[in-house]
């Protein structure tokens, strides 16, 4: 297979074969993101893709999930989505799912009927990084869209039956800021009803914009105390029936997760234990965040 670049998936497509179809991240601009600053984006060639096509079916008898690298595939247009679709169905014909992740902008410029034509090709569980619901703090971040743009595009996008994984980051909002920043993210969850929840916590990564605004005192961040009782928040104030929420990360401090609502009570608990047994300074001196 032919890969270029550090391969990012979710922890959940572990078991998806990856199949690379853009270089790095067409936005690349979120303030904390440094995932793809080693290469330009670039779009592979849809003969590159077939031949890797070509080479995983000889190595698996079975695929029924396909993830498509890299940081926002599905800023390809539709119809050379379309054309990938096509391909996999041609050689992996059981595979039901096509995913990858999407950004609010690259759904925006699809048409409603290009949206319905992708899902029946297979494309469903795009990984939306969201990573708040306040406005102020996506823009800060510089991720793209507003929040007003996030709700109208993911009601198109559940009005396609295509659903999507929120990706969330604790801290993101800042010191003191948790709490409100917790709220105001459910609040656009059980409006835009994902299908996943995916928590990561914010690393400072050395070189990012974000570095030079802790740097320059433009932003403070989190203590790790605040991340969980914005953890907390945020489980206790998402209303939706039967999602799983996925706070397993090597990001978080505490790994956890479960189904809302039936695990609420459970998850609650280990966060209220978690804070208050917790020992910031200890914690501080042994464990170090990588980028996701
Ligand atoms: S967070 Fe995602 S969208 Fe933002 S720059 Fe990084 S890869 Fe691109």
């Amino acid at each position: 297979m032919h890969y270029t670049g550090t391969i990012y998936r979710p922890p959940v497509e572990a078991d998806s074969l990856l199949l690379q179809v853009t270089v790095g991240c067409a936005h690349n601009k979120c303030t904390f993101c440094s995932m793809y600053k080693d290469v330009n984006f670039s779009i592979e060639r849809l003969e590159q893709i077939e031949k890797d096509l070509m080479e995983a079916r000889t190595y698996h008898d079975r695929v029924e999930r396909v993830f498509l690298v890299n940081g926002d595939a599905f800023v390809l247009n539709a119809d050379y989505l379309k054309a990938i679709a096509t391909k996999i169905r041609d050689y992996f014909p059981e595979c039901k799912t096509i995913t990858m992740y999407a950004s609010i902008q690259n759904i925006k410029a699809k048409r409603d009927e290009e949206l319905i034509e992708l899902r029946r090709l297979g494309i469903n569980d795009l990984y939306v990084g969201l990573e708040s619901g306040s406005s102020d703090v996506v823009t800060r971040i510089n991720k793209g869209h507003s929040i007003q743009e996030a709700k109208e595009q993911l009601e198109r996008l559940n009005n396609a039956n295509i659903n999507h994984m929120a990706l969330l980051m604790l801290g993101v909002a800042g010191k003191g800021k948790g709490v409100e920043n917790a709220k105001l993210t459910a609040e656009l969850l059980n409006i835009t009803k994902p299908k996943l929840v995916w928590v990561g916590t914010l690393g400072v990564i050395a070189g990012t914009k974000l570095q030079e605004e802790i740097i320059a005192g433009r932003f403070e961040e989190a203590t790790e105390i605040e991340n969980l009782i914005e953890e907390k928040t945020l489980i206790e104030e998402i209303q939706l029936k039967n999602i799983p929420f996925y706070g397993v990360h090597n990001t978080n401090a505490i790994p956890l997760a479960g189904m809302l609502p039936r695990d609420k009570e459970k998850m609650l608990m280990i966060l209220e234990d978690g804070i208050n047994d917790f020992d910031e300074d200890a914690f501080k001196k042994t464990f170090k965040r990588i980028p996701r």
